[in-house]
C-alpha cells in the first residue's frame, strides 16, 4: 500500500512528487558526495601523517620523526642531525649577516 502510494506521488506531477523527487536526488548527492568527502579527507591525514613519519635505515621500520630514535632496533634517525643543522643555522643572530647592497648608476638615456 505504501509503495503504491509512493509511485503514485512520483508519477503524479504535483509539488508533493516533486518535492519527493528532489528529496530523493539530494539524498542520492549526499550518499554519493559523502565518500568523497572522506576518501578526501582520509587522504589528506594520510598525508600529514606521512611527513610525520621517517624510516629506520638500519632495520626498515616507520616511526615517528619527532622520537628521533628507531622504536624498534633504536638508531638515530638519519634525518635527526639534519634538523639539529638547520636549526643551528635559523638561531644564528639576524645581526650576524651581512647584506651586500650594491649601488648602480642608473643609466638615464634610457
Ligand atoms: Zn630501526
Amino acid at each position: 500500500m505504501l509503495w503504491i502510494a509512493v509511485v503514485l506521488l512520483l508519477l503524479v506531477p504535483t509539488a508533493a512528487g516533486r518535492l519527493l523527487l528532489d528529496l530523493a536526488g539530494g539524498l542520492l548527492l549526499a550518499l554519493l558526495a559523502i565518500p568523497l568527502i572522506l576518501s578526501g579527507l582520509g587522504w589528506i591525514g594520510w598525508k600529514l601523517l606521512q611527513s610525520r613519519m621517517v624510516s629506520c635505515n638500519a632495520c626498515g621500520a616507520t616511526g615517528l620523526k619527532g622520537t628521533g630514535v628507531c622504536a624498534v632496533c633504536g638508531t638515530p634517525y638519519a634525518n635527526a642531525g639534519e634538523t639539529a643543522g638547520s636549526a643551528a643555522a635559523s638561531s644564528t643572530p639576524a645581526s650576524d649577516l651581512t647584506i651586500d647592497v650594491i649601488a648602480q648608476d642608473v643609466d638615464s638615456d634610457s
